[in-house]
């Protein structure tokens, strides 16, 4: 049983973060803000995907002035990313940014730090303190060192130091992240970060890399996180298509049980006694699934004989032998059909699913 650790509540526009408000999946775009119409199409692509809170770089004028058309047009909350030009956070706030991420300290000195604070009262736009171990004061590497697994101090001073000024400032409506690209310094920096703060944290491991590697990185470090109980919001950072970002989110928090949005692809691996081209099959129904929201196992297997009995669990699926297939539910045969009716078969009854049970729990077993 996870125990998640306690934390303040912020809000993001309508979402909460932090406290016992479900742990958020965000993720950031890659097209040019100032390019409206694109990045307005990839959070949109992203919305459908589940994504709760989107945040957009920042490096111009530009695209501050953008916020405004980009904000009317999604429906999640919008998270502005600024550095080193204090202009920039004030502008992307004055445009309807519904938070920003800093880094305080490089933002040019405490007078142009606190403009960037009052027009965040003002807007009552809340600050991600966001550092990274490429960001850290020369001061903080010189007296720890570089951040390690061992010794993530640097890290953790310079997000605390950060968060200090804003409270200087009288400002308390702040998430913090300390990210590293390595896995372990990333766990450990985190963990210790816990003990000392009950502001809510943001959790990644940055530049994770590819789809696979970028996967596991990410799987490993922020699930270790979210099964110590730490962590309100994260964000899986892959260089690919931020869809990915949002769809690894998801299932690292689901194979937790921690939320679990949308259906569950159980598929075999198959072996040597497998009879159809499993592989095209089982991406198809996975591409289909993205597009359902109901919380439903669905199976795909590469047997009739072992299939069924493999996947129990799964409240649906198909296993496709020697030119038939078969439909199953929790494990019993429902229908035999040729092996080209398999997928259609296996479709339709999803989208009957999706239909009956938008937002429900899991399907019950048998029927047809
Ligand atoms: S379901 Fe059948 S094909 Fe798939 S791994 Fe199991 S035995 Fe092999």
């Amino acid at each position: 049983m996870i125990q998640r650790k306690s934390t303040k509540c912020i809000h993001v526009g309508s979402v909460a973060i932090g406290g016992d408000a479900p742990i958020s999946v965000q993720s950031m775009t890659n097209t040019d803000t100032s390019d409206v119409a694109a990045t307005v199409a990839q959070i949109h692509r992203l919305e459908k995907a589940g994504c709760d809170l989107i945040r957009v770089a920042i490096p111009d004028m530009k695209s501050a002035e953008a916020v405004r058309s980009i904000r009317d047009s999604i429906t999640i909350p919008l998270i502005a990313d600024i550095h080193f030009d204090w202009r920039l956070a004030v502008g992307a706030m004055e445009h309807g940014a519904q938070a920003i991420r800093i880094n305080p300290g490089n933002l040019g000195g405490p007078e142009k730090l606190a403009k960037v604070v009052d027009a965040a009262k003002i807007h009552k736009v809340p600050i991600r303190v966001g550092v990274n171990s490429g960001s850290i004061e020369k001061d903080l590497l010189k007296k720890h060192g570089f951040p390690t697994p061992d010794k993530p101090d640097a890290l953790i001073e310079s997000g605390l130091r950060n968060v200090a000024l804003l409270e200087g400032l009288g400002f308390h409506d702040i998430k913090i992240s300390i990210k590293s690209s390595d896995t372990l310094t990333t766990i450990n920096g985190y963990r210790l970060l816990s003990e000392k703060t009950d502001y809510p944290l943001h959790i990644g491991v940055t530049e994770a890399g590819g789809l696979i590697a970028g996967t596991v990185k990410s799987s490993v470090g922020l699930g270790i996180l979210l099964h110590d109980g730490i962590g309100d919001t994260l964000r899986v950072s892959l260089t690919r298509d931020p869809v990915e970002e949002v769809r690894v989110g998801f299932e690292l928090l689901r194979s937790l049980r921690i939320r679990e949005r949308g259906p569950e692809l159980i598929s075999c691996p198959t072996c040597g006694r497998t009879r159809i081209d499993l592989f095209p099959l089982a991406a198809e129904v996975e591409e289909y699934i993205q597009t359902m929201e109901t919380n439903v196992k669905v199976a795909v297997m590469g047997c009739v004989v072992n299939g069924p009995g493999e996947a129990k669990e799964a409240d649906i699926g198909i296993a496709g032998g020697h030119g038939v297939g078969i439909l199953f539910k929790k494990g019993k045969i429902i229908k035999k059909v040729p092996e080209n009716e398999l997928l259609p078969l296996l479709l339709s009854e999803l989208k009957k699913i999706e239909e009956q049970g938008k937002g429900r729990g899991p399907i019950s077993g048998s029927g047809s």
